[in-house]
């Protein structure tokens, strides 16, 4: 499974539509500070089911909408899609493409869609789960976790490593079996 595309739009820095191809092995994002590379790598965690605010440097998750600037007046909606090529099924979903894709209001309405149908975003959320690509995961691994992965107890050391790896996945859905 490989990232296709990200495309944002409304999201922190990111007013108009940006669309990023992944379609190298290996993609680079440079830029100054303050020029947006971590709000990217935060709307990828956001699409695949981020819940907190705080670990999108936020107070609330409103907070992620183009909040406007000396030139441009706020925006009212935040939207990211992001595109994956599902060749090898790595996602439980029939189709060689998944797209997955949610919206922000202000005021707090959400929507999320999964190939354009709507969905809950728990259904994104166990989507990527055991694919090893959680939001949790460290596949994506933000400035300054590198420490927390090295300064980090070794039970939540094993966490790091059995989140790739798919085992929280099944490890929820046992606990979720044995509540019921
Ligand atoms: P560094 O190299 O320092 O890590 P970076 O490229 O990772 O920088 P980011 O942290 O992604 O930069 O971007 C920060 C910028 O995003 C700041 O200028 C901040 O004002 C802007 N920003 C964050 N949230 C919003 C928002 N809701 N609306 C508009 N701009 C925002
Ligand atoms: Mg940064």
């Amino acid at each position: 499974m490989a990232l296709k595309s990200l495309k944002i739009s409304g999201f922190k820095s990111f007013a108009d539509p940006v669309t990023i191809e992944f379609d190298q092995k290996i993609t680079g994002i440079v830029g100054p500070n303050g020029s947006g590379k971590s709000n990217l790598t935060e709307a990828l965690r956001w699409v695949m089911g981020e819940q907190s605010p705080k670990s999108l440097r936020g107070g609330k998750m409103e907070d992620i909408i183009f909040a406007g600037s000396e030139k441009r007046a706020p925006l009212d909606r935040a939207e990211v899609i992001l595109k994956f090529d599902n060749h090898n099924r790595q996602l439980n979903i029939e189709t060689d493409e998944v797209e997955i894709r949610r919206r922000l209001f202000r005021g707090g309405e959400s929507e999320c869609l999964l190939n354009n149908k709507k969905v809950r975003l728990k259904d994104i959320v166990d989507l990527f789960l055991d694919s090893g690509l959680g939001r949790d995961s460290f596949s994506i691994i933000s400035q300054g976790n590198v420490e927390r992965i090295f300064n980090s107890k070794p039970s939540d050391r094993r966490f790091i490593i059995e989140e790739p790896a798919g085992v929280s996945g099944f490890k929820l859905k046992k606990h979720q079996a044995q509540q019921q």
